[in-house]
């Protein structure tokens, strides 16, 4: 995917050094705002300056080669840019339906974090909040993406991300809400089959989304680049349930799949990638999740 130099979203929170700030150069916010007016306090009551206050609050900062540092920088520039596509998208696209829209943020992290759904490690992979309408993400998943899931190419991420965002159109659209009440009266096998669902339809819609950055241009070159598709399909493909089940037990347990296969995860994909619009991606309708 071509996307140097191309707008970053600035609803992108950085919360890998504990601290938060925003990419894009957009003032500190929530939480952030009252640590600033606490800090700012403190310096002028201590009458020190305000980097030796910033010293003694922060963590011991990390040693981490100018390498690594360089990867992190570019993977948040790109996670970005993609987050600011998907603004582009998904903004259109309700606009054109006649629909609100509010715009989530996305929230870098590593290893644990705060949500309004509770605190999670970065074990559970990239997942959205519908409490707080946001995106999170450990961008050292893009590595187990690469090693684990034999996934390679930032299109993968991309798809990830776009999976994530697809979750927070569903949460706009009011499916996110009718979800909440079938949990609390159907059983859990019963709910996880309106799970699997739901989940393939963010995979709908991030193939919707691949649609929309496949007619794009970048320097008047086509923004995809060959293979983009497939490596987001391989992603796909990588982390179907039944897949991952396979991998870690063994064997695989129908009952419990709440992501769908990884056939009717690449099919959904597919079709949202085909149609590109809201009509064909009703998973709730279909009759054959496998879209044979
Ligand atoms: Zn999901």
């Amino acid at each position: 995917m071509k996307w140097r130099g191309d707008r970053q979203s600035t609803n992108v929170e950085d919360r890998t050094n504990g601290r938060v700030t925003q990419t894009g150069g957009r003032a500190v916010k929530g939480g952030g705002i009252f640590s600033m007016i606490i800090l700012g306090l403190v310096m002028l009551l201590g009458g020190g300056n305000l980097g030796s206050v910033l010293n003694m609050m922060e963590p011991p900062a990390q040693q981490v080669s100018p390498q690594t540092q360089q990867l992190s920088t570019e993977r948040k520039e790109f996670v970005s840019v993609v987050f600011g596509h998907l603004e582009d998208f998904w903004g259109q696209e309700f606009q054109r339906e006649g629909f609100r829209y509010t715009q989530p943020s996305m929230v870098l992290y590593s290893g644990r974090v705060r949500t309004a759904c509770g605190s999670a490690d970065s074990s559970v992979g990239p997942f959205y909040c519908p409490g707080d309408q946001k995106v999170y993400l450990d961008l050292s998943f893009m590595d187990e993406l690469a090693t684990k899931y034999k996934a390679k190419g930032d299109f993968a991420m991309a798809y990830v991300v776009a999976h994530e965002v697809g979750h927070h159109v569903q949460q706009q659209l009011g499916i996110a809400d009718q979800m909440n009440k079938l949990r609390t009266t159907l059983s859990t096998k019963e709910y996880n089959k309106y799970q699997v669902r739901m989940e393939l339809q963010a995979d709908y819609y991030a193939g919707m989304w691949t649609k929309y950055i496949a007619g794009k241009t970048h320097n008047g070159q086509p923004i995809l680049e060959i293979g983009d598709v497939e490596s987001a399909l391989t992603a796909a493909n990588a982390i179907g349930d039944d897949t991952l089940q396979r991998k870690f037990q063994g064997f695989v347990i129908p009952d419990s799949f709440t992501h769908g296969t990884s056939k009717q995860r690449i099919n959904w994909f597919n079709r949202g990638y085909q149609y590109g619009d809201f009509e064909h991606g009703n998973t709730f309708a279909a009759t054959n999740l496998d879209l044979e």
